[in-house]
């Protein structure tokens, strides 16, 4: 506001002062609305500078907004676990079921390079009257028909939620389940090698294996069988 009302008088002066001098008289008086004008201008630029510095002192003043967010549960969940897989293959063998959904189903006839059809008569048989839901058939030893060599997992980019998120499961995520999962399947639970894990990357993979997993037991009420369900991660 006070730079407006300075500028303004800025402005006006040297027309001001023309109108008062005639002839020789005009030059002293232009000169005197120049000096006019640029003591304004001086003191515009000095209120300026004073308005942004007090605006500055201010913004420092004020203390720094916190965010009150409440905790992530599924962190929480995952607080002093830890885990490494050392490939040991053991989630994989042995008997067993994988269940796949029809996007998954998809995703595995598109790694091996065959028709949907072909995959699912050859590697899947039928599980539940849920459309798309299939079961991944085993080998004649119990282990998964992906496995090979005991440890290898041979559609490993494509295999199935199930397999992907052991052993970031609900069930296991209780601290008694945890260990015991550790000493019954997996080694790699408490693995002295093991490191506390990145708790935002797997909370996001606990979340979406609880959602995936009540698709799947939905899925299951309408089932044929429902046996032992694999962990497969190898
Ligand atoms: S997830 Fe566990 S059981 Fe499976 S291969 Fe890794 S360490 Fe072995
Ligand atoms: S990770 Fe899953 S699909 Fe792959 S071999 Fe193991 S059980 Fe089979």
């Amino acid at each position: 506001m006070l730079g407006c009302t300075l500028r303004a008088a800025l402005s006006a002066a040297p027309s001001r002062a023309g109108a008062q001098v005639r002839g020789s008289r005009r030059v002293a008086g232009t000169c005197k609305a120049a000096a006019a004008a640029a003591e304004a201008t001086r003191e515009c630029q000095a209120a300026e500078a004073a308005a942004a510095e007090g605006e500055r002192q201010q913004a420092a003043a004020t203390p720094p907004r916190t965010l009150s967010l409440p905790p992530n549960p599924y962190e929480l969940l995952l607080e002093g676990k830890r885990f490494v897989c050392t490939e040991c293959g053991k989630c994989c063998q042995g008997s067993g079921e994988v269940w796949a959904n029809e996007a998954e189903c998809a995703a595995l006839a598109r790694q091996l390079n065959m028709s949907l059809p072909h995959f699912l008569s050859r590697y899947t048989k039928a599980y539940s009257r849920k459309p798309g839901w299939r079961m991944l058939k085993n080998q004649a030893n119990g282990d998964c028909v992906f496995l090979r060599d005991g440890r290898q997992c041979t559609v490993y980019g494509a295999r199935p939620l199930q397999c992907s998120s052991y052993p970031w499961w609900p069930e296991l995520m209780d601290d008694a389940s945890w260990v015991a999962e550790g000493r019954a399947v997996c080694e790699g639970i408490e693995h002295e090698d093991a490191l506390p894990v990145d708790a935002q990357e797997k909370a996001a993979v606990l979340r979406a294996a609880t959602d995936y997993f009540a698709d799947q037991a939905a899925a299951a009420e309408e089932g044929q069988r429902s046996g032992k369900k694999r962990r497969g991660s190898a």
